[in-house]
C-alpha cells in the first residue's frame, strides 16, 4: 500500500460505515483537522484535490453541484463508475446507490480478492470504482478461515450474524458485566492486524490489474476500538479513536 505514498493519520466524519460513506461518496475524504480556517474554505480545498487524482486541471466546483455526489459528478465527466460492498449496510437497494453504473453487494463479506476477479476495464471509457473492503471489520477473518473458527462474542455474535453493523460498537463497562477481557481484546486486535497485513498482498495484486495512471486512494470509513476507555468497535462511540483512520493516495509509479 505504501507504494501509492506517505501514510497519514486522518480523522473520518462519522463514527459509522452509512454515514460515513455518505461523506466519501460526497468527495469528502477523511480530514486532517485544520485549525483556523472555515469549514466551507477546507471543504472546497479538498475539492480541488479532485484535479489531482482525476488528472485534470481546471475542474470547478460548481460542476459539483447541487448533487454534491461524487459518482454523479463522474458520470457527467464520461466515466462509467462501479461499486463492489462487502457490508450489507451498504446494499444497492441504499439511497448510497446513486450515479453508479454498477453496483453490487458481495457474496462474502470478507473477500477482496473476490472484489478482482468482478472488476472490468474498458478501454473506450476511464473507469471509478468504490471497494468496501470487509477483511478489517469485527470479527477481522481472512476468507480461508472457516466460519466456527471465528471469535465468538457474547451479545456480538449474534448481531453479526446480520451484519447489523450499527450495533457491533458500544460501552462495556456498564453496570452489567464486563463483556472482554484484556487478553481477548489483544487477540481481536491483532486479528485486525493480520487482516491488514493480508489485505497488503490483494492490494498487489490489484495494483497489478488496474489501468497504467491508475489513481487509488486507500482509507477507513471509521476507527475501531479494542478497549480503549471501556469500548469495543465503532458506531455509538464518542472517543478520538472511532474517527481515526489511516490514509494514503497516489498513482502508482
Ligand atoms: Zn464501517
Amino acid at each position: 500500500m505504501r507504494r501509492l505514498g506517505t501514510l497519514e493519520r486522518r480523522w473520518s466524519y462519522a463514527s459509522w460505515t452509512a454515514p460515513s460513506h455518505y461523506n466519501l461518496l460526497m468527495g469528502l475524504m477523511p480530514h486532517i483537522s485544520p485549525r483556523d480556517v472555515f469549514a466551507s474554505d477546507y471543504y472546497q480545498r479538498d475539492f480541488l484535490k479532485f484535479n489531482e487524482r482525476l488528472g485534470c486541471e481546471q475542474l470547478e466546483f460548481k460542476r459539483f453541484v447541487p448533487r454534491l455526489y461524487l459518482p454523479v459528478l463522474l458520470q457527467s465527466l464520461g466515466y462509467r463508475t462501479n461499486a463492489l460492498v462487502s457490508l450489507p449496510v451498504l446494499n444497492p437497494l441504499t439511497i448510497l446507490n446513486s450515479g453508479f453504473d454498477t453496483y453490487k453487494l458481495m457474496g462474502r463479506h470478507n473477500d477482496m480478492r473476490a472484489m478482482l476477479t468482478d472488476m472490468t476495464f474498458p478501454e473506450d471509457q476511464p473507469s471509478f470504482y468504490l471497494l468496501n473492503v470487509g477483511e478489517t471489520h469485527y470479527p477481522y477473518a481472512l476468507p480461508s478461515e472457516p466460519e466456527e473458527n471465528w471469535p465468538r462474542i457474547n451479545g456480538v455474535h449474534g448481531v453479526f450474524k446480520h451484519l447489523d453493523d450499527q450495533l457491533v460498537g458500544g460501552r462495556l463497562r456498564s453496570t452489567r458485566k464486563k463483556m472482554f477481557d484484556d487478553s481477548r481484546l489483544r487477540m481481536l486486535r491483532q486479528r485486525q492486524i493480520d487482516a491488514v497485513k493480508y489485505l497488503d498482498s490483494v492490494v498487489e495484486e490489484l495494483f497489478d490489474l488496474v489501468p497504467k495512471n491508475t489513481y487509488i486512494t486507500i482509507t477507513s470509513d471509521h476507527g475501531e476500538l479494542f478497549g480503549e476507555d471501556g469500548y469495543f468497535g465503532h458506531g455509538p462511540i464518542q472517543h478520538p479513536k472511532v474517527f481515526e483512520v489511516p490514509f494514503l493516495e497516489g498513482k502508482l509509479r
